[in-house]
């Protein structure tokens, strides 16, 4: 018997990833499935992305990388965040990522521990909880209310801070439900943190530029006063359609940075070299498929959000950020788990349950709106038929 330690049993998953691969099952047998499952960009990474990467394998960019990226790039993430936030920062606080998620598992990883409490929202991103539990610290929900337009409440998230809290985790632009939190929110968080100076906070704004409505987003660098423990995560996923690329960055602040960069070199030495070169190509190019991207999202957002709200049983808030919608299903009768699942064995629509992103999450869906109107149409007629004709189970 292999003799592991607990702590692997304790790790969760992204159940998003389980449901793309059931849809997949489903559609290599002939079915018709719509997936509005997975998230991520239903666009191409834009062409001059994809020759900077292929020039800079054609020019022989095929080694190793320092471990924190190369120069380069971590000088046009610190351009690019001055450009749109009007923050400083050195590229020397700047380090490159195989993606965003890996940001998040080092910052939980150097954080908890036993004893101590990490604060995340509920529902948030699943991989949060998953790497609190992995590390023996204990998980608090942030609880992210539908009546609050799934923003954090400042009055909420200080409440829960106590002298156990190491960290903080913050996430606007959200995944799952969509929510921004306002500007004079986060002031407030921000204000109220000064009475915790040794809590850290992690700021996973990888959605950053996908916000609607007139709202701007408000990126946590621009708060000095908590600096010197602020973790940023983002990347180029979801922005540039490079999901499949995995590159990101972090901003860590001390000594995080060398922290990271050894884990690093502990574990992947480096990101793919001609990646890192496609992320210049990107923050430094042209923008314009970004801003086509952000505009299809938002035209297709209000027909998600129209749609939902016809559905019987269903109500929609309107999401004002990322590409995801986040109904209320509580009316329909059926627990949001099984209508999910059913919903894809029987109707062709992947769609997922509110309970795989949080315990707080039940009575809710999400759906990721990055898949062409014409699906989203024909999903929303199989779900309202779905919903008319199915008693819950
Ligand atoms: N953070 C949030 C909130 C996300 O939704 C995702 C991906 O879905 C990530 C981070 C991870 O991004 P990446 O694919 O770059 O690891």
């Amino acid at each position: 018997m292999l003799r592991t330690i607990a702590a692997f049993d304790r790790i969760g998953e992204e159940n998003a990833f389980a449901v793309l691969a059931r849809a997949t099952h489903l559609a290599a047998q002939g079915r018709d499935i719509i997936n509005l499952g997975i998230g991520q960009p239903d666009f191409r990474t834009p062409e001059h992305i994809v020759e900077a990467a292929v020039k800079a394998l054609r020019d022989g960019h095929h080694g190793y990388t320092p471990a924190v990226g190369i120069l380069p790039l971590r000088e046009a993430v610190a351009a690019d965040l001055d450009k749109r936030f009007a923050v400083t920062v050195s590229p020397d606080e700047v380090m490159i990522m195989p993606g965003g998620k890996p940001t998040m598992f080092m910052s939980i990883l150097m954080l908890g521990e036993p004893g101590a409490d990490i604060l995340y929202p509920d529902p948030g991103f699943p991989i949060y909880r998953s790497m609190i539990e992995y590390t023996g610290a204990r998980p608090v929900p942030v609880p992210i209310r539908e009546e609050n337009g799934f923003a954090f409440s400042a009055e909420e998230t200080l409440s829960l801070i106590t002298r156990e809290t190491r960290l903080l985790i913050l996430n606007s632009p959200a995944n799952p439900t969509g929510g921004v939190t306002p500007k004079a929110e986060v002031d407030k968080l921000v204000a109220g943190l000064a009475r915790w100076p040794d809590v850290a906070v992690m700021s996973d704004e990888i959605y950053d530029q996908m916000v609607y409505d007139g709202e701007t987003h408000v990126c946590l660098l621009s708060y000095p006063e908590i600096r010197d423990r602020l973790i940023l995560l983002n990347g180029w996923s979801k922005t540039y359609a490079m999901t499949g690329w995995r590159l990101g960055y972090a901003i860590w602040p001390g000594k995080l940075h060398d922290y990271a960069r050894k884990l690093a070199v502990n574990l992947y030495s480096c990101v793919n070299a001609s990646a890192q070169y496609a992320g210049i190509a990107a923050l430094t190019g042209p923008q314009d498929a970004v801003d086509a991207m952000v505009a299809e999202f938002d035209r297709r957002r209000k027909v998600v959000v129209a749609g939902l709200n016809k559905l019987p049983g269903v109500s929609c808030a309107t999401p004002k950020g990322a590409f995801y919608a986040f109904p209320n299903v509580s009316r329909t009768g059926w627990p949001a788990k099984p209508l999910a699942s059913s919903l894809l064995d029987d109707a062709g629509v992947a769609i997922i349950g509110g309970p795989d992103f949080g315990v707080l999450a039940e009575g809710y869906v999400r759906l990721s709106y990055a898949n062409s109107t014409e699906n989203i149409l024909k999903a929303l007629d199989r779900m309202g038929e779905f919903l008319s004709t199915r008693k819950a189970i």
